[in-house]
């Protein structure tokens, strides 16, 4: 994840020392936990601010709770590698890998789309803002489709399109259950209306998938918008989610400006979905696999006549 250095610009005032205190073995930055008034701090990467409770957390801390901070809970995001590793058991295997984007229009906006492309790969590793595995998920053999939110927005072009598609007919065929972990902007923007020609492509898979009685778990994670919420993030046996993620359609300003109301506080948040029927669960990340788990055991369940 990429965190750049905004944090030290101080917006009121001194920060109060933290909590526990950073203490690194060799902490490079122990005058500034004993709340020395250094005014230049060489952290080399080593801390992030929390966008929640605004607390400086030690990197290695925030990776060792799952990107989750300790003192808020604040989800961060999490890549899509992170959370295969974090929901399948080692020995997984990677599939469906290997597909690009053909920039079917030849996109220019302020960069071309093949820039931010090429630009998207060298940052990320993939292809696209996506990854599918098989494996294991405790005693369940599952198929995973995670999105990688650090690949132009997690949006959903041509690839991402077929990729998850794959992933659920795959479920199919193997008669294997779907989980599918949303982290999206919406569809992309720079494949017109071929990114929008995905959600139906998903939906359709998602219908056979569904005739063939293979369970489907959406996990919606922060931030689950646009055309993937209207697709497939929406359409499984359980639609879950982790806490605080933003989850909706169309941004809160242009809600506001169609209804003309203001909206209430929390709107398109995990929680407030939630109440209002939207999800059936807001799960903690920590507790996240356990409950898949348990979830799968209930949905393989044979029917009780
Ligand atoms: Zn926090």
């Amino acid at each position: 994840m990429g965190f750049d250095m905004t944090w030290f610009k101080r917006e009121d005032g001194e920060y109060p020392a933290p909590e526990n205190g950073p203490q690194g073995e060799n902490g490079p930055d122990a005058g500034f936990a004993a709340g020395a008034s250094a005014k230049t701090v060489r952290t080399e990467g080593l801390w992030v601010k929390c966008p929640g409770c605004r607390q400086p957390l030690y990197k290695a801390d925030l990776e060792a709770s799952l990107m989750v901070c300790p003192k808020c809970q604040q989800h961060f995001k999490l890549s899509a590698r992170a959370r295969i590793d974090l929901l399948l058991e080692p020995g997984y295997e990677l599939v469906d890998a290997g597909l690009r984007s053909t920039d079917p229009l030849n996109f220019t906006d302020v960069k071309p789309y093949k820039q931010r492309l090429r630009k998207a790969r060298e940052l990320t590793g993939l292809d696209d803002a996506i990854l599918n595995a098989i494996g294991r998920m405790g005693p369940h053999e599952v198929v995973l489709s995670a999105m990688e939110y650090g690949f132009i927005g997690g949006s959903m072009g041509a690839v991402v399109g077929e990729t998850i598609a794959r992933a659920v007919d795959r479920a199919r065929l193997t008669h294997k259950p779907l989980i599918v972990v949303a982290a999206s902007g919406g569809a992309r923007m720079m494949e017109g209306v071929v990114s929008l020609m995905q959600m139906a492509k998903i939906a359709t898979a998602l219908a056979q998938l569904d005739d063939a009685r293979v369970p489907y778990i959406s996990v919606l994670t922060d931030p689950t918008t646009g055309g993937v919420t209207a697709s497939f993030a929406m359409l499984g046996d359980l639609n879950i989610a982790e806490p605080g993620a933003l989850i909706g359609f169309a941004g809160p300003r242009v809600i506001e400006q169609t209804i003309r109301q203001k909206l209430p506080e929390g709107f398109q948040r995990a929680e407030f979905l939630l109440e209002k029927g939207f999800l059936d669960a807001v799960v903690h990340r920590r507790d996240l696999k356990a409950y898949l788990i348990r979830a799968l055991e209930f949905l393989k369940a044979p029917a009780v006549a």
